[in-house]
C-alpha cells in the first residue's frame, strides 16, 4: 500500500471542499490566516462568497470557486451546497460586533452547516485547531445525518 502511495497512485489524504467566508471587518484576518496556511489550502478545493473569494484568489494565487456575495445570496448558496453534500468544511469569520443586512442568511448558514455536520470554524483559533487536526487530511470521511422519516434523525453515516 505504501508503495502505491509513494507512486502517487492513491492520495494519502482526502481532498476536502472548503468554503471560506469573512464579513468585511474580518476579511483582513481571514486573508492573513489563509496566506499562512496556503500550503494546506492548495491541496483542497476552495470555495468562497464573492468578495472574499476575489480577495483570496488574488492573494493566494489559487483557484477559488466564487458564489454570489454574501448579502446578495452567497450565504444561501453555500448553505444549499452544504445540504447537498458538496461542502465539507466552512471557515466563516463572521463579525460579532456589527449587524449585517443579511443576518437571517448568516444564521441560516450556521444552522444548515451544523445540521449537516460540516466542519465549522468561526474564528482564527477554531480554524487553526480544525486544519491542524490529524484527521483533517486523513481518510476520515465527513459523516452526515441519515434522515429517513422526514426530520427524524438517525445516527450519522459516512457521506460516501
Ligand atoms: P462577501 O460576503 O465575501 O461577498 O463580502 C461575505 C458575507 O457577508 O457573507
Amino acid at each position: 500500500m505504501k508503495d502505491v502511495m509513494k507512486r502517487n497512485q492513491i492520495k494519502p489524504w482526502i481532498t476536502r471542499n472548503i468554503t471560506l467566508v469573512a464579513h468585511d471587518n474580518q476579511k483582513e484576518e481571514l486573508l492573513d490566516w489563509s496566506k499562512k496556511n496556503r500550503g494546506l489550502l492548495s491541496r483542497h478545493n476552495l470555495f468562497a462568497t464573492g468578495t472574499t473569494g476575489a480577495l483570496l484568489a488574488d492573494c493566494l494565487d489559487l483557484p477559488v470557486h466564487r458564489f454570489l456575495s454574501g448579502p446578495l445570496g452567497g450565504d444561501q448558496q453555500i448553505g444549499a451546497a452544504i445540504a447537498e453534500g458538496k461542502i465539507d468544511v466552512l471557515v466563516f469569520f463572521w463579525d460579532p460586533l456589527e449587524p449585517q443586512p443579511h443576518d437571517p442568511d448568516v444564521k441560516a448558514l450556521l444552522r444548515i452547516a451544523t445540521l449537516w455536520n460540516a466542519g465549522i470554524a468561526v474564528n482564527r483559533t477554531t480554524a487553526d485547531l480544525l486544519i491542524t487536526s490529524a484527521l483533517f487530511e486523513a481518510d476520515y470521511p465527513t459523516k452526515r445525518p441519515n434522515f429517513t422519516g422526514g426530520a427524524e434523525r438517525s445516527t450519522l453515516v459516512d457521506a460516501n
